[in-house]
């Protein structure tokens, strides 16, 4: 490939876009339940015409912009009223879950260093079911992750676990409003009264659910305070580019005070050219989805999302009631939004990632989740207006291939299955490319056809070789 010569006609190039799309999982039909967050052709619309509108903008200055510094602070209080908040609460319009949760931690840790500078190795206690980014967090900004058990029925955070991990190092609580995994809201009032006593922050992961659950609250549902009513709750991170449906790139964190939102900035005057002060990660970044964010907002308005939410609340009570009316399968805990994990009922042998590759082959996609800790692994089921209607179909695809796999085993190998087991993290590299060949990859950067073989292997590792394993293919993948 490489830069061509001469510069392409536009329809050319737009035609080599679209057909590389050809392969990409199809947005907006419905049959995907996770990754989209579609609301529908009118939305899109008006996303597209404020992210074209925002493009040549610079978030570096928003002295030069003032629109980008009027869009973000309408967007926060925007998120500072839905969360409750008072005007003391203060935030950040970020690029999205990750960079939201990254900045509570590393402001977590920076606001440690400044009130507690005796404290040389903090740590942050995190339930097994918080979200991947914490670790991220962990790693990026040296803030050591210590585990704290789920409840094993209910998927929730023990909070008897983790007042007993509470100790001097610690800096952070965490917890998820609700959980990916699971779709369970934490004890977040007692983890708050835990948060008080001992004096921590506590941030509440709202990325996925924050936005959604006080539209379902006003719905009916009984959602368990999780935002700044709760005393305790020092941070909240909620994503605007799922359940509020804004073009991706778009998530707030949220602070109790000012005094707290400090340690999240960066400044640098310690160099030859301009002077740097960034309130996120990224220096030089793209108003776009800011813009679209607030004008899908403006667009929808207090009644589009209560409307839409109520789709989605319809949508979930018939998918979780038709999951568990699926004989062979169980739910796992409660879900609380619609997020649902299903795995293989006790005492049944259902081999619940080659459903996964059945439920694709028929044009469904539904998410395989490794086993972690007290969670068996499973399938995970998310709806989005989208795929609201589409449940029923999807269930009666479900309901068959689960009665044609009842019975069988998994599709790995037992030889592969131990070779890999044995496998310490520090060798994948070097044996990845024999284990992916057994696995029937067919070269470099090849999944092996049945993904659910891949699946199994690595739900029959530590965590630590899966994230070896999953490293080496990613260096597989992207070539140069
Ligand atoms: C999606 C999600 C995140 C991470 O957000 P990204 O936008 O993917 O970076 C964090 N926490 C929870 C609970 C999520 O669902």
């Amino acid at each position: 490939m490489g830069m061509p010569t001469k510069g392409m006609n536009r329809e050319d190039v737009i035609a080599g876009l679209r057909e590389m799309q050809q392969g990409d999982l199809p947005i907006g039909d419905g049959k995907a339940f996770g990754f989209i967050y579609a609301a529908g052709e009118a939305v899109d619309e008006i996303k597209k015409a404020a992210v074209t509108m925002a493009l040549g903008a610079n978030g570096l200055d928003p002295t030069m912009f003032p629109s980008l510094r009027q869009l973000e602070n309408e967007v926060l209080d925007i998120a500072r009223e839905h969360l409750h908040g008072d005007e003391n609460v203060v935030g950040s319009f970020t690029s999205g879950g990750t960079e939201s949760l990254l900045l509570a931690v590393k402001t977590a840790r920076d606001h440690a260093r400044a009130t507690r500078p005796e404290l040389t190795r903090p740590t942050m206690l995190l339930p097994e079911t918080a979200h991947s980014s914490f670790h991220k967090a962990a790693a990026y900004f040296d803030v050591e992750a210590i585990e704290v058990a789920v409840d094993p029925e209910t998927f929730a955070a023990d909070v008897g676990d983790m007042r007993a991990k509470i100790d001097e190092r610690t800096i952070l609580l965490a917890a998820s409003a609700p959980g990916y995994a699971h779709g369970v809201i934490d004890p977040i009032e007692d983890i708050g009264r835990l948060a008080l006593d001992h004096d921590l922050l506590f941030h509440v992961d709202g990325c996925i659910g924050a936005f959604l659950l006080p539209y379902l609250e006003r719905l009916g549902d009984e959602i368990p305070p999780f935002d700044f009513r709760v005393p305790g709750v020092s941070s909240i991170s909620m994503d605007l580019h799922k359940f509020a449906y804004a073009p991706k790139g778009a998530s707030v964190v949220l602070y109790r005070d000012a005094e707290l939102r400090r340690h999240q900035y960066f400044a640098c005057a310690a160099w030859s050219g301009y002077s740097v002060v960034n309130s996120t990660i990224q220096s030089t970044k793209s108003a776009a989805p800011l813009a679209g964010a607030w004008a899908v907002m403006r667009f929808l308005g207090d009644e589009g999302y209560l409307k839409l939410a109520a789709e989605l609340r319809k949508g979930t009570t018939a998918l979780v009631d038709g999951l568990r009316a699926i004989e062979g399968l169980k739910v796992l805990g409660e879900p609380q939004m619609g997020l649902v994990a299903v795995t293989a009922a006790d005492g049944v042998a259902l081999p619940i990632f080659r459903l996964a590759d059945r439920m694709q082959e028929r044009g469904w996609y539904v998410q395989p989740q490794l086993g972690y800790g007290n969670s068996p692994r499973n399938l995970h089921f998310q709806i989005e207006p989208s795929n609201a209607a589409n449940v029923e179909p999807m269930l009666a695809v479900l309901a068959e291939e689960v009665e044609a796999l009842t019975g069988e085993s998994d599709s790995a190998p037992a030889p592969l299955v131990q070779m890999a087991a044995q496998l310490q993290p520090e060798q994948v590299r070097l044996r990845f490319g024999e284990l992916m060949a057994m696995a029937g990859s067919t070269g470099p950067g090849e999944l092996p056809k049945e993904r659910a073989l891949v699946n199994e292997v690595m739900d029959a590792l530590p965590a630590e070789t899966r994230q070896e394993l999953l490293k080496a293919f990613l260096g597989q993948i992207y070539t140069p």
